[in-house]
This record gives C-alpha cells, structure tokens and sequence, in this order.
C-alpha cells in the first residue's frame, strides 16, 4: 500500500459524521484509525473520535507513535481510549533504519500515554537479521518495563518477506525466547502475532497460569475474565478495559 504513488483524482473523501453513521448501523463497538499514519490525519480523526465518544463506542490508534505530546493530548481530549504503537527496535535498529527518527520521542509517548490513562500495547516487528538479535530484544523489553510497565501487553510479531526485503521469515523459535525473555524479565502480557493457533496468542493469568482469552489470530475463541475483570480461578485482578462485544465461541460469563 505504501508503495503505491497516490492518485487524488481517484481518491474518495469519507467524513467523520460517515464513519460514525456506517459503524453505529453496524452494532460496532468502536472506531480505529489505522494503516498509513493516522497521525497524518490528526485533525480528522480528533472530530471523529469526538463523534464517536460521545455515542459510546471506543476510539483507538494504531500508531508509529511519533506524534508530539500535544497531539497525544488532543486526542485524549477528543475521546482516544487506546493506541497501539508500533515500535521498530531499539535506538540503533531506528538510526540504521529510519533515518533521523529519535526513538526517545516514541518511549517518551508511550509513557505519557500510560499516564493520561490510555490502554496502551506496544507491537514489535521482529525481522530477521534486522532487529532479531539477544542483546536488541533485552533492550527493548527493559525499556517497556521502565516506560511502559510490566501490565502494558508487548506483542513480537513475524515478518514476512514484502517488497524488496527478501530475508526468510522471523524463526518461530525467536519469537518464542522473545516471549520467555520477556516473561521472565517481569512482563505480565506478552504475546505473539503473525502466528496463527500459537499457544502464546492467548492470554494467560500471570499469578496461575490459567489460560483466560483463548485467540486464533484475530478470532476470540474463549473468554473466562470474570465481568469484575478477575481471574476465575485465583482472582488475581486483569487489568483489561471492555467486555467483549459480538460473538465467543465458548463464553463463560461468570
Ligand atoms: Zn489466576
């Protein structure tokens, strides 16, 4: 998508008030801003999320995270409940990669939007022979543990090969000791993506290990937090936002 050179004669204009009106006609629980940088359309999305908060749905961000703090707080202010930053590595893997880009601006952003009290879950694109590496990966779980905390979910992502990058797939075993390591650090919620059926999609209960959200890919299997957001078994607290909304397979509302 991002290799395609736009062509405004064939662009459509969708306005907020649209969006609000085709995601309330469809029962959706919320909105989200998403593919290209929603940050480039920082205006249009502060009218949409005004809209839309103010009829209940949830507003969200999926984001490079390299917005300034004061549009982190128009947004806030506009309704934004959650974002998702897309984080590339660590400092070394953005100056190789992306150019100028200073990753202080995106660790600074995600704990600010921590304490704004955003849900917030940080997503890394695990590429081979890129970011891959021990000593690459133990410092960026360090600096979500510091920035982020240990309840704020990470999830390691696959690579796949695209465009003009044409290194193998991320190992599935690399993707695993990511999880381990960052388990073992003091992460509560880590994940995988890219993985579809993997053990590591589903939530587990940190306290007992009881499995809580089993997913298959963007499929919601089984749910077993209890509606006051507790583990059934040990009644550990999950710190999640919603209940779901639509269709489990194998609900278990207690
Ligand atoms: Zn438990």
């Amino acid at each position: 998508m991002s290799k395609t050179p736009p062509n405004p004669a064939k662009a459509r204009y969708i306005s907020p008030e649209q969006i609000l009106k085709d995601a309330l006609h469809k029962g959706d629980a919320g909105v989200c801003a998403s593919f290209q940088e929603p940050t480039l359309l920082t205006e249009w999305a502060i009218s949409l999320f005004k809209l839309a908060s103010s009829k209940g749905l949830y507003c969200c961000y999926v984001s490079n995270g390299y917005m300034s703090l004061e549009t982190l707080k128009l947004l806030r202010k506009a309704g934004m409940d959650g974002i998702k930053i897309d984080l590339k590595g660590n400092a070394a893997t953005y100056k190789q990669h992306c150019g100028v880009v200073n990753v202080e601006f995106v660790w600074r952003n995600i704990r600010e939007a921590r304490k704004m009290g955003l849900h917030v879950e940080v997503v890394t694109l695990v590429v081979t022979d890129v970011n891959d590496d021990e000593a690459c990966l133990e410092q960026v779980i360090e600096r979500h543990l510091k920035e982020a905390g240990a309840d704020t979910p990470i999830h390691f992502t696959r690579y796949f090969p695209a465009y003009k990058f044409h290194k193998p797939p991320t190992s599935i075993k690399k993707l695993e000791d990511a999880y381990k390591m960052a388990r073992k650090a003091g992460i509560l919620f880590p994940y995988l993506g890219n993985v579809h059926g993997h053990q590591y999609e589903n939530t587990y209960c940190p306290n007992c290990g009881e499995k809580l959200i089993q997913r298959c890919g963007y499929k919601l299997i089984r749910y077993k937090i209890t509606k006051d957001k507790k583990c059934p078994k040990c009644r550990t607290r999950i710190p999640i936002k919603g209940w779901p909304k639509g269709r489990i397979e194998n609900h278990n509302h207690k």
